[in-house]
């Protein structure tokens, strides 16, 4: 999920370590240190089947990732840094929950938010953001809202997905088996409690850029979450940047990318942040 908006630090290697649940990234967005919490190091389990996904985890280790396993890498990543043997000079933004798959299906999820909040405290600044990268899908669900209310108490931020306007467009891009109308309605719920961050991909499908009638029914489904209350602090809109799952996915040009954000821009109010990230680095 973090792909993205990121890439690993060492450039060559643009997968996480196998069976590691800590992976440091440096951000796109912050232009610093993200540490990232991947909960599926093992194997990829997600509830949707994005054409455009970038995770490259090839499949089953066999080894169950564990709190413990979490708890002693994100101890021993904090302790290097405050050593000086890692990151020296450079800013860690947020520790974040993304990787190989959706974040709130691990059962390992609250647990993991809890071994967080209690290390950073410990071991860094208990100002640092956490950050959930989520899809959305399961944020009417009781365990996944007490687990973001313990984030967002703890100077948490969600990022959450929305690629489509149109559930035929969101069937054919995010390959869910749940409907569009279930993604926007948790945005929209959470987004009246917290200000939320939306993260939405535009690419090219076969050769064939975003249809018009698309991203006009995107855009009309912000307007609606806006006028609905929901609470957004930035949208992120983004293309293809790295291997897909589908060959035929492949990036917007800058020039049509800018022309959806501008579009989205006239949509809302100046007080959203529209951001695009493009496809090279
Ligand atoms: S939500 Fe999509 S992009 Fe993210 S891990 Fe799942 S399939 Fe990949």
């Amino acid at each position: 999920m973090l792909g993205a908006l990121t890439s690993p630090l060492t450039i060559l290697d643009h997968s996480r370590r196998p069976g590691r649940m800590v992976y440091p990234v440096r951000s796109r967005r912050s232009r610093g240190i993200s540490v990232g919490v991947n909960l599926f190091p093992h194997k990829k389990i997600c509830d949707l089947d994005c054409v455009y996904c970038e995770v490259d985890n090839p499949g089953d280790s066999g080894a169950e990732p564990t709190i413990p396993q979490l708890r002693a890498e994100l101890e021993q990543l904090f302790e290097d840094v405050r050593a000086g043997r890692l990151f020296a000079g450079e800013r860690i933004n947020d520790i974040a929950f993304s990787g190989d798959g959706e974040p709130t299906i691990s059962p390992l999820f609250g647990e993991a938010v809890e071994a967080a909040i209690d290390v950073r405290a410990r071991l860094c600044s208990p100002s640092l953001k956490l950050v959930l990268i989520t899809d959305a899908l399961t944020l009417h669900r009781a365990p996944t809202r007490a687990a973001i209310d313990r984030l967002m108490a703890h100077h948490g931020e969600v990022w959450a997905k929305l690629d489509a306007g149109t559930e035929e467009y969101f069937k054919l891009v995010d390959r869910g088996h749940v409907p569009l109308s279930r993604q926007v309605q948790n945005i929209r719920d959470l987004g009246k409690v917290y200000p939320l961050v939306v993260q939405s991909m535009f690419l090219r499908l076969h050769g064939e850029p975003t249809p018009a009638s698309e991203v006009d029914a995107y855009v009309a489904r912000i307007r609606e979450l806006v006028s609905a209350g929901t609470q957004i602090s930035r949208i992120d809109v983004y293309t293809v940047a790295r291997p897909t799952t589908e060959a035929w996915a492949s990036p917007l040009t800058d020039a049509e990318l800018d022309a959806i954000a501008g579009r989205v821009r006239d949509a809302v109010p100046p007080s959203i942040a529209v951001e695009t990230y493009y496809s090279h680095r």
